[in-house]
Protein backbone atom coordinates (compact mmCIF):
# COMPACT_ATOMS: atom_id res chain seq x y z
CA UNK A 1 0.00 0.00 0.00
CA UNK A 2 1.74 3.38 -0.91
CA UNK A 3 1.29 6.78 0.32
CA UNK A 4 -1.18 7.68 -1.75
CA UNK A 5 -3.84 4.90 -0.82
CA UNK A 6 -3.25 6.01 3.21
CA UNK A 7 -3.88 9.40 2.17
CA UNK A 8 -6.96 8.92 0.01
CA UNK A 9 -8.50 6.56 3.07
CA UNK A 10 -7.68 8.67 5.58
CA UNK A 11 -9.26 11.42 3.91
CA UNK A 12 -12.27 9.60 3.45
CA UNK A 13 -12.70 8.11 6.91
CA UNK A 14 -12.68 11.68 7.56
CA UNK A 15 -15.13 13.60 5.20
CA UNK A 16 -17.53 10.07 6.16
CA UNK A 17 -17.70 10.69 9.66
CA UNK A 18 -18.20 14.49 9.24
CA UNK A 19 -20.99 13.35 6.89
CA UNK A 20 -22.30 11.08 9.10
CA UNK A 21 -21.79 12.77 12.50
CA UNK A 22 -22.90 16.58 10.72
CA UNK A 23 -26.20 14.19 9.77
CA UNK A 24 -26.83 12.73 13.53
CA UNK A 25 -26.36 16.12 15.08
CA UNK A 26 -29.16 17.69 12.51
CA UNK A 27 -31.77 15.25 13.20
CA UNK A 28 -31.15 14.71 17.24
CA UNK A 29 -31.20 18.96 17.55
CA UNK A 30 -32.82 20.10 14.57
CA UNK A 31 -30.51 22.58 13.94
CA UNK A 32 -30.04 23.40 10.16
CA UNK A 33 -25.95 23.95 9.95
CA UNK A 34 -25.00 20.33 11.18
CA UNK A 35 -26.75 19.29 7.88
CA UNK A 36 -25.27 22.19 6.03
CA UNK A 37 -21.64 20.83 7.31
CA UNK A 38 -22.68 17.32 6.40
CA UNK A 39 -23.37 18.24 3.22
CA UNK A 40 -20.19 20.30 2.92
CA UNK A 41 -18.01 17.14 3.82
CA UNK A 42 -19.78 15.25 1.36
CA UNK A 43 -19.55 17.53 -1.75
CA UNK A 44 -15.59 18.16 -0.46
CA UNK A 45 -15.43 14.63 -0.73
CA UNK A 46 -17.01 14.67 -4.21
CA UNK A 47 -14.75 17.66 -5.01
CA UNK A 48 -11.70 15.55 -3.72
CA UNK A 49 -12.46 12.48 -6.46
CA UNK A 50 -12.23 14.69 -9.31
CA UNK A 51 -8.37 15.98 -7.95
CA UNK A 52 -4.97 13.54 -9.37
CA UNK A 53 -3.76 11.80 -6.14
CA UNK A 54 -7.17 10.71 -4.96
CA UNK A 55 -8.83 10.65 -8.06
CA UNK A 56 -5.98 7.76 -9.21
CA UNK A 57 -6.24 5.74 -6.24
CA UNK A 58 -10.01 5.66 -6.09
CA UNK A 59 -10.28 4.87 -9.69
CA UNK A 60 -13.60 6.71 -9.85
CA UNK A 61 -13.48 9.56 -12.01
CA UNK A 62 -10.91 10.08 -14.79
CA UNK A 63 -8.10 12.69 -13.44
CA UNK A 64 -8.73 16.47 -14.25
CA UNK A 65 -12.48 15.70 -15.83
CA UNK A 66 -12.99 19.32 -15.62
CA UNK A 67 -17.19 18.75 -15.98
CA UNK A 68 -17.52 16.75 -12.28
CA UNK A 69 -14.54 19.05 -11.14
CA UNK A 70 -16.79 21.94 -11.40
CA UNK A 71 -19.95 20.37 -10.69
CA UNK A 72 -18.48 19.36 -7.29
CA UNK A 73 -17.27 22.87 -6.77
CA UNK A 74 -20.23 24.21 -6.95
CA UNK A 75 -21.26 22.07 -4.56
CA UNK A 76 -18.88 22.77 -2.22
CA UNK A 77 -18.89 26.60 -2.91
CA UNK A 78 -23.07 26.85 -2.43
CA UNK A 79 -22.68 24.44 1.38
CA UNK A 80 -19.90 26.51 2.32
CA UNK A 81 -21.73 30.01 1.53
CA UNK A 82 -25.01 28.32 3.07
CA UNK A 83 -23.17 27.22 6.65
CA UNK A 84 -21.56 30.80 6.63
CA UNK A 85 -24.32 32.04 5.81
CA UNK A 86 -26.18 30.34 8.84
CA UNK A 87 -23.14 30.62 11.33
CA UNK A 88 -23.00 34.37 10.94
CA UNK A 89 -25.74 35.92 9.27
CA UNK A 90 -28.00 34.23 11.40
CA UNK A 91 -30.98 36.78 10.08
CA UNK A 92 -30.64 36.14 6.68
CA UNK A 93 -33.48 36.44 4.82
CA UNK A 94 -35.01 33.25 3.55
CA UNK A 95 -35.17 34.60 -0.20
CA UNK A 96 -31.98 34.82 -0.28
CA UNK A 97 -30.84 31.28 1.53
CA UNK A 98 -33.01 30.08 -0.93
CA UNK A 99 -31.24 31.98 -4.08
CA UNK A 100 -27.84 30.71 -2.64
CA UNK A 101 -29.01 27.68 -2.76
CA UNK A 102 -29.62 27.72 -6.35
CA UNK A 103 -27.22 30.52 -7.80
CA UNK A 104 -24.39 28.33 -7.53
CA UNK A 105 -25.06 25.42 -9.02
CA UNK A 106 -27.40 26.68 -11.82
CA UNK A 107 -24.10 28.73 -12.80
CA UNK A 108 -21.70 26.36 -12.33
CA UNK A 109 -24.66 23.39 -14.33
CA UNK A 110 -24.52 25.97 -17.03
CA UNK A 111 -20.92 27.21 -17.45
CA UNK A 112 -19.82 22.99 -16.83
CA UNK A 113 -22.42 21.91 -19.16
CA UNK A 114 -21.65 24.66 -22.03
CA UNK A 115 -17.32 23.57 -21.32
CA UNK A 116 -18.48 20.18 -21.81
CA UNK A 117 -19.76 20.60 -25.17
CA UNK A 118 -17.93 23.35 -26.94
CA UNK A 119 -14.89 22.41 -24.70
CA UNK A 120 -14.07 26.05 -25.32
CA UNK A 121 -11.43 27.58 -22.58
CA UNK A 122 -13.08 30.89 -22.45
CA UNK A 123 -15.91 28.71 -20.40
CA UNK A 124 -13.48 28.14 -18.03
CA UNK A 125 -11.92 31.68 -17.62
CA UNK A 126 -15.55 32.87 -17.47
CA UNK A 127 -16.45 29.89 -14.38
CA UNK A 128 -12.94 31.00 -12.84
CA UNK A 129 -13.86 34.65 -12.87
CA UNK A 130 -17.34 33.47 -11.04
CA UNK A 131 -15.46 31.45 -8.37
CA UNK A 132 -13.32 34.62 -7.89
CA UNK A 133 -16.48 36.78 -7.05
CA UNK A 134 -17.89 34.31 -4.64
CA UNK A 135 -14.51 33.93 -3.14
CA UNK A 136 -14.40 37.33 -2.22
CA UNK A 137 -17.98 37.34 -1.22
CA UNK A 138 -17.16 34.89 1.27
CA UNK A 139 -13.96 36.94 2.26
CA UNK A 140 -15.74 40.02 2.66
CA UNK A 141 -18.76 38.75 4.79
CA UNK A 142 -16.52 37.32 6.79
CA UNK A 143 -14.21 40.17 7.58
CA UNK A 144 -17.48 42.36 8.04
CA UNK A 145 -19.01 40.07 10.52
CA UNK A 146 -15.86 39.46 12.17
CA UNK A 147 -14.72 43.31 12.64
CA UNK A 148 -18.50 43.13 14.47
CA UNK A 149 -17.00 40.44 17.38
CA UNK A 150 -18.53 37.66 15.60
CA UNK A 151 -16.31 34.85 17.06
CA UNK A 152 -17.93 32.06 14.41
CA UNK A 153 -16.30 34.70 11.42
CA UNK A 154 -13.33 34.70 12.96
CA UNK A 155 -13.33 31.00 13.25
CA UNK A 156 -14.14 30.18 9.66
CA UNK A 157 -11.60 33.08 8.14
CA UNK A 158 -8.89 30.90 10.10
CA UNK A 159 -10.62 27.87 8.87
CA UNK A 160 -11.07 29.10 5.12
CA UNK A 161 -7.73 30.83 4.76
CA UNK A 162 -5.52 28.18 3.01
CA UNK A 163 -8.75 27.44 1.12
CA UNK A 164 -9.30 30.94 0.03
CA UNK A 165 -5.86 31.53 -0.99
CA UNK A 166 -5.14 28.54 -2.83
CA UNK A 167 -8.76 28.91 -4.61
CA UNK A 168 -8.10 32.52 -5.41
CA UNK A 169 -4.56 32.34 -6.72
CA UNK A 170 -5.85 29.19 -8.82
CA UNK A 171 -8.86 31.27 -9.92
CA UNK A 172 -7.00 34.23 -10.62
CA UNK A 173 -4.41 32.33 -13.06
CA UNK A 174 -7.53 29.98 -14.66
CA UNK A 175 -9.40 33.60 -15.55
CA UNK A 176 -6.27 35.10 -17.14
CA UNK A 177 -5.86 31.80 -19.07
CA UNK A 178 -2.63 30.93 -17.85
CA UNK A 179 -1.16 27.65 -16.94
CA UNK A 180 -2.80 25.87 -14.15
CA UNK A 181 -1.25 26.17 -11.08
CA UNK A 182 1.54 23.51 -9.80
CA UNK A 183 0.17 21.28 -7.10
CA UNK A 184 -3.36 22.88 -6.94
CA UNK A 185 -4.90 19.85 -6.13
CA UNK A 186 -2.61 18.35 -3.54
CA UNK A 187 -3.13 22.65 -1.58
CA UNK A 188 -6.78 22.25 -2.15
CA UNK A 189 -6.83 18.69 -0.68
CA UNK A 190 -5.01 20.20 2.28
CA UNK A 191 -6.97 22.87 2.71
CA UNK A 192 -10.13 21.05 2.83
CA UNK A 193 -8.69 18.81 5.37
CA UNK A 194 -8.19 21.72 7.71
CA UNK A 195 -11.25 23.60 7.56
CA UNK A 196 -13.56 20.40 8.21
CA UNK A 197 -11.54 20.14 10.96
CA UNK A 198 -11.51 23.28 12.39
CA UNK A 199 -15.49 23.33 11.46
CA UNK A 200 -15.90 20.38 12.91
CA UNK A 201 -14.49 21.75 16.38
CA UNK A 202 -16.29 25.08 16.05
CA UNK A 203 -19.55 23.21 15.66
CA UNK A 204 -18.57 20.86 18.36
CA UNK A 205 -18.32 23.62 20.77
CA UNK A 206 -21.56 24.79 19.37
CA UNK A 207 -23.18 21.59 20.49
CA UNK A 208 -21.50 21.94 23.66
CA UNK A 209 -22.85 25.57 24.38
CA UNK A 210 -26.53 24.40 23.21
CA UNK A 211 -26.54 21.53 25.69
CA UNK A 212 -25.71 23.57 28.36
CA UNK A 213 -28.39 26.28 27.26
CA UNK A 214 -30.25 23.85 27.44
CA UNK A 215 -29.97 22.46 30.87
CA UNK A 216 -30.06 26.78 32.08
CA UNK A 217 -33.70 26.36 30.51
CA UNK A 218 -34.88 23.52 32.15
CA UNK A 219 -33.58 23.97 35.11
CA UNK A 220 -34.98 27.94 35.28
CA UNK A 221 -38.24 26.26 34.21
CA UNK A 222 -38.13 23.55 37.06
CA UNK A 223 -37.39 26.80 39.01
CA UNK A 224 -40.61 28.51 37.85
CA UNK A 225 -42.40 25.61 38.70
CA UNK A 226 -41.31 25.58 41.98
CA UNK A 227 -41.84 29.02 42.81
CA UNK A 228 -45.28 29.10 41.03
CA UNK A 229 -46.02 26.10 43.71
CA UNK A 230 -44.48 27.48 46.89
CA UNK A 231 -46.73 29.37 49.10
CA UNK A 232 -44.73 32.51 50.45
CA UNK A 233 -45.49 33.06 53.55
CA UNK A 234 -44.98 29.47 54.90
CA UNK A 235 -42.86 28.00 51.70
CA UNK A 236 -45.45 24.99 51.75
CA UNK A 237 -46.42 23.62 48.60
CA UNK A 238 -49.76 25.76 47.49
CA UNK A 239 -53.03 24.81 45.84
CA UNK A 240 -51.43 24.79 42.56
CA UNK A 241 -48.94 21.95 44.08
CA UNK A 242 -51.66 19.73 45.89
CA UNK A 243 -53.81 19.92 42.59
CA UNK A 244 -50.86 18.52 40.68
CA UNK A 245 -49.32 16.16 42.96
CA UNK A 246 -53.03 15.11 43.64
CA UNK A 247 -53.80 14.01 39.79
CA UNK A 248 -50.88 12.26 39.56
CA UNK A 249 -50.70 10.32 42.55
CA UNK A 250 -53.90 9.89 44.32
CA UNK A 251 -53.45 6.65 44.13
CA UNK A 252 -50.60 6.57 46.69
CA UNK A 253 -52.55 8.18 49.57
CA UNK A 254 -55.09 6.95 51.51
CA UNK A 255 -56.31 9.81 52.91
CA UNK A 256 -57.04 13.65 52.86
CA UNK A 257 -57.30 15.99 55.11
CA UNK A 258 -58.13 19.45 55.67
CA UNK A 259 -56.18 21.35 59.27
CA UNK A 260 -57.53 24.44 59.89
CA UNK A 261 -56.84 27.19 63.30
CA UNK A 262 -59.22 27.62 65.52
CA UNK A 263 -60.60 31.38 66.07
CA UNK A 264 -57.78 32.37 64.06
CA UNK A 265 -59.67 35.92 63.61
CA UNK A 266 -59.52 36.65 67.36
CA UNK A 267 -55.79 35.97 67.44
CA UNK A 268 -55.13 38.00 64.55
CA UNK A 269 -57.49 40.71 65.95
CA UNK A 270 -55.76 40.07 69.73
CA UNK A 271 -52.17 40.10 68.92
CA UNK A 272 -51.82 42.03 65.78
CA UNK A 273 -51.40 40.27 61.66
CA UNK A 274 -47.95 39.57 61.90
CA UNK A 275 -48.13 37.54 65.33
CA UNK A 276 -50.99 35.33 63.09
CA UNK A 277 -48.07 35.44 60.19
CA UNK A 278 -45.65 33.61 62.90
CA UNK A 279 -48.68 31.42 63.78
CA UNK A 280 -48.97 30.36 60.04
CA UNK A 281 -45.36 30.18 59.49
CA UNK A 282 -44.71 27.62 62.48
CA UNK A 283 -47.74 25.48 61.22
CA UNK A 284 -45.35 25.58 57.60
CA UNK A 285 -42.51 24.58 59.47
CA UNK A 286 -43.95 21.72 61.61
CA UNK A 287 -45.69 20.23 58.84
CA UNK A 288 -42.86 20.62 56.67
CA UNK A 289 -40.63 18.02 59.14
CA UNK A 290 -43.80 15.34 58.91
CA UNK A 291 -44.16 12.75 56.13
CA UNK A 292 -47.10 14.01 54.79
CA UNK A 293 -47.58 16.01 51.86
CA UNK A 294 -48.83 18.85 53.12
CA UNK A 295 -50.00 22.52 51.16
CA UNK A 296 -51.08 25.55 52.41
CA UNK A 297 -54.43 26.46 50.33
CA UNK A 298 -54.92 29.95 51.55
CA UNK A 299 -55.55 31.62 55.08
CA UNK A 300 -55.17 29.42 57.96
CA UNK A 301 -55.91 26.27 56.22
CA UNK A 302 -53.38 23.50 55.42
CA UNK A 303 -54.21 20.15 53.03
CA UNK A 304 -52.63 16.83 54.24
CA UNK A 305 -51.93 13.78 52.17
CA UNK A 306 -51.08 10.47 54.43
CA UNK A 307 -50.24 7.30 53.51
CA UNK A 308 -51.20 3.90 55.73
CA UNK A 309 -53.82 2.03 57.44
CA UNK A 310 -52.90 4.36 60.59
CA UNK A 311 -54.01 7.76 58.78
CA UNK A 312 -56.60 8.86 61.44
CA UNK A 313 -53.75 8.54 64.64
CA UNK A 314 -51.04 10.34 62.20
CA UNK A 315 -53.61 13.51 61.64
CA UNK A 316 -54.61 13.15 65.32
CA UNK A 317 -50.62 12.82 65.69
CA UNK A 318 -50.09 16.18 63.51
CA UNK A 319 -52.80 18.45 65.17
CA UNK A 320 -51.77 17.86 68.60
CA UNK A 321 -48.00 18.76 67.90
CA UNK A 322 -48.89 21.96 65.70
CA UNK A 323 -50.55 23.68 68.86
CA UNK A 324 -47.50 22.10 70.71
CA UNK A 325 -45.18 23.46 68.51
CA UNK A 326 -47.36 27.14 68.62
CA UNK A 327 -47.20 27.19 72.46
CA UNK A 328 -43.48 26.62 72.60
CA UNK A 329 -42.30 29.13 69.78
CA UNK A 330 -44.56 31.83 70.42
CA UNK A 331 -44.62 31.68 74.50
CA UNK A 332 -45.94 35.37 74.41
CA UNK A 333 -49.43 34.36 73.11
CA UNK A 334 -51.21 34.09 76.42
CA UNK A 335 -53.96 31.73 74.72
CA UNK A 336 -53.83 28.47 73.20
CA UNK A 337 -53.97 28.21 69.59
CA UNK A 338 -55.60 25.10 68.92
CA UNK A 339 -56.60 23.47 65.30
CA UNK A 340 -59.67 21.31 63.83
CA UNK A 341 -59.32 19.00 61.22
CA UNK A 342 -61.62 16.72 59.08
CA UNK A 343 -60.48 14.06 57.22
CA UNK A 344 -61.39 11.29 54.35
CA UNK A 345 -60.84 8.58 53.07
CA UNK A 346 -59.69 8.35 48.97
CA UNK A 347 -61.37 6.46 47.03
CA UNK A 348 -59.68 4.70 44.10
CA UNK A 349 -60.50 7.19 41.00
CA UNK A 350 -61.29 9.94 43.29
CA UNK A 351 -60.89 13.62 41.78
CA UNK A 352 -59.71 16.24 44.12
CA UNK A 353 -62.60 18.17 44.74
CA UNK A 354 -64.97 15.05 45.80
CA UNK A 355 -62.19 14.46 48.48
CA UNK A 356 -62.00 17.82 49.87
CA UNK A 357 -65.42 18.40 49.83
CA UNK A 358 -65.80 15.35 52.16
CA UNK A 359 -62.99 16.69 54.25
CA UNK A 360 -64.41 20.47 54.86
CA UNK A 361 -67.72 18.25 55.74
CA UNK A 362 -66.02 16.46 58.44
CA UNK A 363 -63.74 19.70 59.14
CA UNK A 364 -67.24 21.77 59.48
CA UNK A 365 -68.63 19.02 62.11
CA UNK A 366 -65.42 19.14 64.39
CA UNK A 367 -65.65 23.32 64.12
CA UNK A 368 -69.48 22.47 65.13
CA UNK A 369 -68.55 20.10 67.86
CA UNK A 370 -66.86 22.65 69.36
CA UNK A 371 -63.18 23.02 67.84
CA UNK A 372 -59.77 21.59 68.75
CA UNK A 373 -60.69 18.07 67.04
CA UNK A 374 -61.08 15.59 65.07
CA UNK A 375 -63.86 14.61 62.74
CA UNK A 376 -63.84 11.77 60.11
CA UNK A 377 -66.05 12.00 57.37
CA UNK A 378 -68.94 9.21 57.97
CA UNK A 379 -67.88 8.70 61.36
CA UNK A 380 -68.68 9.58 65.03
CA UNK A 381 -66.79 12.91 66.17
CA UNK A 382 -63.74 11.81 68.21
CA UNK A 383 -63.33 13.39 71.75
CA UNK A 384 -62.13 16.62 72.01
CA UNK A 385 -58.09 17.19 72.58
CA UNK A 386 -56.93 16.91 76.38
P1 LIG B 1 -62.76 29.24 62.88
O1 LIG B 1 -62.34 28.75 64.20
O2 LIG B 1 -64.19 29.02 62.62
O3 LIG B 1 -61.90 28.71 61.80
O4 LIG B 1 -62.58 30.82 62.91
P2 LIG B 1 -61.44 31.66 62.27
O5 LIG B 1 -61.40 33.01 62.90
O6 LIG B 1 -60.15 30.90 62.33
O7 LIG B 1 -61.89 31.70 60.80
P3 LIG B 1 -62.26 32.90 59.85
O8 LIG B 1 -62.44 32.30 58.50
O9 LIG B 1 -63.43 33.69 60.43
O10 LIG B 1 -61.04 33.83 59.87
C1 LIG B 1 -59.82 33.48 59.28
C2 LIG B 1 -58.90 34.65 59.43
O11 LIG B 1 -57.59 34.35 58.93
C3 LIG B 1 -59.38 35.88 58.68
C4 LIG B 1 -58.14 36.43 58.01
O12 LIG B 1 -57.91 37.77 58.30
C5 LIG B 1 -57.03 35.58 58.57
N1 LIG B 1 -55.97 35.36 57.60
C6 LIG B 1 -56.08 34.82 56.37
N2 LIG B 1 -54.88 34.76 55.81
C7 LIG B 1 -53.98 35.28 56.69
C8 LIG B 1 -52.58 35.51 56.67
O13 LIG B 1 -51.89 35.20 55.69
N3 LIG B 1 -51.99 36.06 57.76
C9 LIG B 1 -52.75 36.41 58.84
N4 LIG B 1 -52.10 36.93 59.89
N5 LIG B 1 -54.07 36.22 58.88
C10 LIG B 1 -54.68 35.67 57.84
MG1 LIG C 1 -60.03 29.07 61.30
MG1 LIG D 1 -60.58 28.83 57.71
Amino acid sequence: MDISQIVAGAYYALVTVFAIGGLGFALATRDRVYGLFALHALSVGALALTFPPIASVANAVEPGHIFWRIMAEGAVLMSTGLMIFHLVLRSTPRAVQIGLATVFPAVNLISAASYYWTEEPIILAVNSGMMLLVLLGITATLIWRMTHGSREAAVLTVALAPLIGVGALAAVIETLQRPSLEFYAEGMLLGFGFELICVCAMLAIRVQRAMKERDRAFSEAMRAQKDAETDTLTGLPNRRALERVFTQDADDYDALAIVDCDHFKAINDRYGHAAGDDVLRIVGASLSRSTAFAARIGGEEFVLLLRGGDWVDQVERLRRQLSHDIGRSLSDLSVKVTLSAGAAAIRKGCNLQPAMHEADAALYAAKAAGRNRLHIADQPPLSKAA
